[in-house]
């Protein structure tokens, strides 16, 4: 099923969001509705507070569904290693129709476990690296505003105001 995606500056996005302890079929259905509302955007990657509810579970595709193999559930993901240093543009679904360049780590390792509670780890560069880190961002309440330059992000919030109050947001 696809869920509505949650728009900033909704407060839950802004929350740190629980860990998974519980490995059961709510879990799965959740993943399952994470990745067709992520498919449908279309988007790279959804963070479970983007669809209203605040625990440690993303998803990430690159190719956005386009390539098979590509598929990520993490739950409870966490980047235990990084290095080096890119800039790019990066959105964001709750921030739709916009985009800033954002500095993230080039690589990153990542512990998490699937949906049965395995442990595993996934290292990626460039565009999986900034994807992991925006969505991990998400389940700390960070939101890539918050890694802009103070100018940078008024006027990205100034922008999203007008959006609302012209309704078209
Ligand atoms: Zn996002």
């Amino acid at each position: 099923m696809v869920r509505s995606i949650v728009k900033y500056p909704a407060p839950g996005l802004e929350e740190i969001c629980t860990p998974v302890n519980d490995f059961n079929s709510d879990l799965k259905e959740l993943a399952g509705d994470m990745l067709e509302t992520m498919y449908s955007a279309p988007g790279i990657g959804l963070a479970a507070p983007q669809v209203g509810v605040n625990i440690r579970l993303i998803v990430v595709d690159v190719t956005a569904g386009q390539e098979d193999g590509h598929q990520m559930v993490l739950v409870n993901p966490e980047v235990t290693e990084h290095s080096g240093r890119q800039k790019e543009e990066e959105g964001c679904l709750s921030i739709p129709g916009l985009t800033a360049a954002v500095e993230r780590p080039s690589w990153v390792r990542v512990k998490a476990q699937d949906l049965e509670g395995n442990e595993f780890e996934v290292e990626g560069e460039e565009l999986i690296a900034r994807v992991l880190c925006h969505e991990i961002d998400h389940l700390e309440g960070i939101l890539y505003l918050d890694r802009l330059s103070p100018l940078r992000r008024d006027l990205l919030r100034r922008k999203i105001k007008k959006l609302i109050r012209a309704g078209e947001w």
